[in-house]
């Protein structure tokens, strides 16, 4: 969940409807006491968006707090309606990770966002498009309604993109080791997977066959 402490309603809607798109969860506050309040209870969020003019006070005292307490680690992402040079060293100074000056395009915000979890979790590069939330997977901002094994093999895949990985691998992987289903039923249903990736994205085709090697996914 990405918590966005923003008063302005308009770049509040945009930004959290920005996100959401991407399947990002979001939870907005306008006020510094109310984004206080949530912080203090659990579970917390994963990444704060944090605007520098707030009705009751500046968003830099909440980065400072942020630092000083159990969640140091917490990934910030500081907004500001002033480009000043003296905001942005200010800013980064107190502890946020990146900063953005309005006006911002929403798309670059999500890139940051992007980058800033991928740093945090340390993950290495995902595919760009997929967004993986627990057993639910957007493409391009599209929800895939994948079934079980579709969603093993999909997941399999994108674990480690650009790897060709063998029939027998993912059998292994989705079906399990005492599986006796042969090639053709991870054939069958890369096939499903694949025309519900095209249905999602028709201008992709990230999976590809390696003939005689088995899959991978190219993103
Ligand atoms: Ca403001």
């Amino acid at each position: 969940m990405i918590l966005l402490l923003e008063d302005d309603p308009a770049i509040a809607d945009t930004v959290a409807f920005a996100l959401r798109r991407e399947g990002f969860a979001v939870e907005h506050r306008a006020w510094l006491a109310e984004a206080r309040e949530r912080l203090r209870v659990a579970p917390a969020p994963e990444l704060l968006i944090l605007d520098i003019g707030l009705p009751d006070g500046h968003g830099l005292d909440l980065c400072r707090e942020l630092r000083a307490g159990p969640l140091a680690g917490l990934p910030v992402i500081v907004l500001s309606a002033r480009s000043e040079e003296m905001d942005r060293v200010l800013g980064l100074e107190l502890g946020a990770d990146d900063y953005l000056a309005k006006p911002f395009s929403p798309r670059e915000l999500v890139a940051r966002v992007r980058a800033l979890l991928r740093r945090a979790r340390g993950a290495p590069a995902p595919a760009p498009g997929f967004v993986v939330d627990g057993s639910r997977v957007r493409l391009d901002g599209t929800p895939l309604n994948l079934t079980k094994l579709e969603l093993g093999l999909l997941l399999k895949l994108l674990a480690a993109p650009r790897r060709i990985h063998s029939r027998e691998a993912l059998l292994d992987a989705v079906w399990g080791t005492s599986a006796d289903s042969g090639d053709r039923t991870v054939d069958t249903h890369i096939k499903t997977l694949r025309a519900k990736l095209r249905e999602a994205a028709p201008a992709r085709d990230p999976i590809k066959t390696h003939r005689g090697l088995g899959y991978s996914l190219e993103p």
